[in-house]
């Protein structure tokens, strides 16, 4: 990891022209985080770099105003291109940019266990809880070799992908590793709490959602199983957005008793399935089943077909993974 790390540092201090960060589709706050910290960090260190994506509102308190752009419309020359928190760099899973029309290297940095290696570089490790730590071991590498200096703007950003991927720092995942490194990026001047209170503020609108797709809540197989769908008519009715739904599996992952959360949204012509698991069952077999990926505890998967077909298809995977791991459902 440590060798990998200096060569992703290496490679970037080396590359003269602009460096384009992209993150995937639906970015959260790992994936805007690790950009962002990169982005700070590289320019701290003299470099060209831009991060391409389209914030979510609840995101918005994170960048300064004109530091993140929307859209790559024209590949600069001698680009370099860093793919950040993606498991696949592919169209489907990236955003901010159009990848077929780039011919230049890519670099990978993530830590999904389903990530298929398909970047020049491909810095994965599943056992790292963010993919913002590992930007942060990128840019220890990178500001000490410029001579330059960690600035709490370039450890807020990375401290918020550490918190978001783990919940509050209370998942599996947070390991005493995960603990030091937000603690070096307090004492960097990372302020957590501020960090929280902005990741916490929801508009009217997301309780007025929240009210009908707690009314869609429904347990299945034995009880071991909560779901809940959101559709378009949902948001409308809310006068909400898609991004309003980001955090309601979370929600009713908190069920007693229950040890798969599964929100389906619903968009008509697919359905993004959302899953959480409380640590017994694999969300990632899941969501691999239905042609997704992520991880152990978190995962999902975009599937082209019409609810109740990915219902069905939802049910008898998550029958076979109840199975698999000897719980009735
Ligand atoms: P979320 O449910 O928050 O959208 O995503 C949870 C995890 O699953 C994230 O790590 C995300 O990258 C991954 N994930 C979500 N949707 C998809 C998908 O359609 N395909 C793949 N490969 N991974 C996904
Ligand atoms: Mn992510
Ligand atoms: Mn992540």
């Amino acid at each position: 990891y440590e060798a990998l790390v200096r060569r992703v540092a290496q490679e970037l201090a080396a590359h003269a022209g602009d460096i384009v960060i992209l993150a995937h589709v639906d970015p959260d706050g790992d994936a805007l985080g690790s950009c962002l910290g990169l982005q700070r960090a590289l320019r701290a260190a003299g470099k060209r770099a831009q991060t391409y994506m389209r914030l979510p509102q609840y995101l918005e308190f994170l960048p300064q105003d004109g530091e993140v752009l929307d859209e790559l419309h024209a590949w600069p020359e001698d680009a370099l291109l860093v793919v950040l928190d993606v498991d696949n760099n592919d169209a489907r899973r990236v955003q901010g940019a159009d990848l077929g029309r780039f011919t230049g290297r890519v670099i990978n940095v993530d830590h999904h266990g389903t990530n298929v290696r398909r970047a020049d570089v491909s810095l994965v490790d599943p056992t790292q809880a963010a993919t913002a730590g590992m930007v942060a071991d990128i840019a220890d590498v990178l500001l000490a070799q410029a001579g330059a200096a960690w600035t709490p703007d370039i450890a807020t950003p990375l401290l918020t992908g550490l918190n978001t991927d783990t919940g509050s720092f209370r998942f599996a995942n947070t390991t005493p590793a995960v603990l030091r490194q937000a603690a070096v990026l307090v004492e960097r001047g990372a302020q957590l709490a501020w960090i929280n209170d902005r990741l916490s503020q929801n508009p009217p609108r997301y309780f007025a959602l929240l009210k009908e797709v707690l009314g869609s809540m429904t347990f299945s197989h034995g009880g071991l199983i909560v779901t809940a769908r959101v559709d378009s008519d949902m948001l409308a009715r809310a006068s909400a957005e898609w991004d309003d739904v980001e955090s309601y599996v979370n929600t009713i992952r908190s069920a007693r008793g229950t040890e798969l959360a599964c929100l389906f949204k619903d968009y008509g012509t697919h359905v993004k399935v959302s899953l959480r698991s409380r640590g017994r069952v694999s969300a990632q077999n899941i969501a691999v089943t239905l042609g997704g990926g992520g991880h152990f505890p978190a995962a999902g998967a975009t599937v082209q077909a019409a609810f109740p077909e990915v219902q069905a298809a939802f049910d008898a995977a998550a029958s076979a993974e109840l199975a698999r791991v000897g719980l009735n459902g």
